[in-house]
Formats: structure tokens, sequence, C-alpha cells
């Protein structure tokens, strides 16, 4: 249980959730214009080697698609840090449950884990 005052907490995470919610939109498949207007500038810039054509938008492709599996990420993440300001366990780590910290939860308002535990997690320990 945290004395933490979460509204600005909040407030950063919807703002965030916004975000990523349209870039993700921005994204999707449903809205393949992004792919043919990449093309159609590749295509217009002059580009006259076709491996190298080919290799730019497969790139750009791949490129998407990280971004998007990482958007999703982060907004499950989201989801899940308002889910905790709701039960009043937000701001605190989920694996030692000490506080996370105001200072990284400004960085990182999604984030479940003490830094301490992120350099663990991030180590696959
Ligand atoms: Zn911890």
């Amino acid at each position: 249980m945290t004395t933490m005052d979460t509204s600005e907490f909040r407030t950063l995470l919807e703002e965030e959730r916004q975000r990523i919610s349209e870039a993700i939109e921005y994204l999707s498949p449903e809205n393949p214009g992004n792919m043919q207007d990449a093309v159609g500038e590749l295509a217009g810039a002059g580009v006259d080697n076709h491996l190298g054509d080919m290799a730019t938008v497969t790139f750009d492709r791949e490129l998407d698609e990280g971004l998007g599996e990482g958007a999703q990420q982060t907004l499950d993440q989201i989801d899940r840090a308002l889910g905790k300001i709701e039960d009043g366990t937000y701001g605190a780590c989920e694996r030692c449950g000490k506080p996370i910290g105001e200072e990284r939860l400004r960085a990182r308002p999604w984030a479940t884990l003490c830094i301490d535990d992120q350099r663990l997690a991030d180590r696959g320990e």
C-alpha cells in the first residue's frame, strides 16, 4: 500500500495510452495507406537499384511491426498500471513490494518493478 498521490500518474498514463493507441492504429494492417505511401516516396526519390529498393521496404515493414509489438506491450502495461491505481497498489514493486519511486514512475509511469528488480528482469533473472 502506498500513500502517494496517484492522480498525477493516472493523467500521465491516460495521456500515454491515448498516444500509443493512435500510434498502433496508424501502424495497424487495417490502415495500409502507410506502406503504400512509403513505397511511393521511395519510387519518387529516384531510387534505381531494384534490389536496394526492396531491401529498404522490407526493413521498413519489420521496423513497423517491431514498433507495433512494443507499443502493444506498453499499452498492456499501462492498462495494468491503471488497474493498480484503481486497487491502490500502484507504485509498489511487483517482486519485492518496495516503492518503485516517484522519479522512476515519472519517467516510466507504467513501470511495475523497482529499478533493482528491473535490472534483474532485464538480465533474465
Ligand atoms: Zn523490487
